[in-house]
């Protein structure tokens, strides 16, 4: 039951276009729902000069009033925290505009890309990633002739097939600009799947109608990738958005990021699995914070992953268990980071380590210098051209040893 905005009917309050047009903006509209003291109100303000707040009444709904450890409320109130910048921040830490051969669109690995469509985002995050464009004041989507650019590349593009469809929040454009977009991107052929990456069952879950439902299962296989940080986001509506995604053919996945004082317990974590496997999420990535500016307060060390992972696999079951992973500076792309269960290994014996710490052996193939069996000549394209994985492959004829000794194996020289 809501405590706040009791006075709004639901038929407004189930509207997405009005829970986007009421979004709290400002220090006093925020103060009229969520008493503030006075030094909360400077430091926001203080904030807000240099990153937006914007907030759905839903999402501040959830909020425990009068409890600033409220896990919710530290993902959408502004803190001081965010004023410090710290030596170690970058504005574009993933080199997202670095790797970009058309505005808007990112081509980092071999065969997918990520196409950012909008700036907005119905609630924005105080640990986004991305906060050096989303949320900037324009409040606009992109441009369609700078999104019919981004098609154009992928249309010249056949390696491409995988497009991430992200933002800002695509679920926040309408459902005409939706239907268009995703029908563009399906009538090229060699896109095999469409993800769209949204926080918008967490934050604002009435967005997810049947309408746009049945638009986006027209385009299936789609993925939808979400946003849950904590099992206090996993409300009745949120439950309601994502099954009603579920039950029309769309897979969920779960995309989570590791914050301090939100989901830094290996506790609250597995709950959280559970809790997103029970609305039939599955969840796909932990993300190490990224080292954007002014989120320096909400970073743990990378142990503290690690020692997530630990807590989870075996211990519950394997679909409870994300992949961890540390997105690098500079566009080197996720690295899932793991403890080690490799205790040792000799050509004979692998020695590995369960959850549990019993230490086992595995008898390796008698026969050593076995190489794998060689793929038939119409599925060779499937051997990686790239990276360590085309120093290993032994389908490959074309390693450059020399160019590799000089400049270390890296992804995709496109041939
Ligand atoms: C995360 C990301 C992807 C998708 O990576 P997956 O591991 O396939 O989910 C693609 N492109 C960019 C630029 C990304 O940051
Ligand atoms: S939903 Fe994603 S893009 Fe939008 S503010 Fe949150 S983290 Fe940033």
């Amino acid at each position: 039951m809501r405590k706040i905005f009791t006075d709004i009917p639901n038929e407004k309050w189930y509207d997405w276009k009005w829970q986007l047009a009421n979004r709290i903006m400002d220090v006093e509209s925020l103060n009229k729902h969520f008493p503030l003291s006075n030094e909360e109100k400077e430091n926001i303000t203080k904030v807000l000069t240099k990153f937006r707040m914007a907030i759905t009444p839903y999402y501040l709904s959830i909020i425990e009033q009068n409890n600033i450890n409220d896990p919710v409320r530290k993902q959408a109130i502004p803190s001081i925290y965010e004023t410090i910048i710290d030596p170690t921040d970058m504005m574009d830490p993933l080199h997202e505009d670095v790797d970009s051969p058309v505005p808007g669109l990112t081509h980092r690995y071999p065969d997918r890309v990520l196409l950012l469509t909008t700036h907005i985002c119905s609630m924005y995050c105080r640990h986004c990633t991305r906060r050096r464009k989303v949320g900037d004041n324009e409040d606009s989507h992109f441009p369609k002739e700078q999104l019919e650019k981004g098609l154009e590349y992928i249309k010249n593009t056949p390696e491409v097939r995988d497009v991430i469809v992200s933002g800002g929040d695509p679920l926040t454009m309408s459902d005409n600009q939706l239907d268009w977009l995703l029908g563009e991107i399906r009538k090229i052929d060699h896109v095999e799947i469409i993800r769209i990456g949204t926080r918008t069952p967490v934050v604002m879950p009435m967005r997810i109608t049947e309408n746009v439902c049945n638009i986006l299962k027209k385009y299936n296989p789609v993925y939808v990738n979400t946003h849950f940080n904590h099992s206090n986001e996993i409300t009745e509506d949120a439950k309601n958005a994502c099954e009603m995604m579920a039950d029309h053919g769309l897979v969920l996945g779960n995309q989570t990021v590791l914050l301090r004082g939100v989901n830094d317990n290996p506790a609250i974590m597995k709950k959280l699995m559970h809790d997103l496997l029970k609305i039939r999420v599955k969840p796909y990535y932990i993300y190490q914070c990224d080292l954007s500016e002014g989120i320096s307060h909400f970073r743990t060390p990378i142990s503290t992953g690690i020692q997530i992972v630990e807590n989870l696999r075996g211990h519950t079951s394997g679909l409870a268990v994300p992949h961890f992973v540390v997105d690098t500076p500079g566009g080197g792309g996720k690295v899932p980071v793991m403890p080690n269960y490799i205790i040792s290994q000799s050509p004979d014996r692998i020695i590995l380590r369960n959850y549990e710490g019993r230490i086992v052996t595995y008898n390796q193939p008698s026969v050593q210098k076995v190489s794998p069996a060689k793929a038939p000549d119409d599925i060779k394209k499937y051997y990686s051209k790239d990276g360590v994985a085309n120093l290993v492959n032994t389908g490959n004829e074309t390693v450059d040893y020399k160019k590799l000794a000089k400049e270390g194996p890296k992804h995709s020289e496109k041939q």
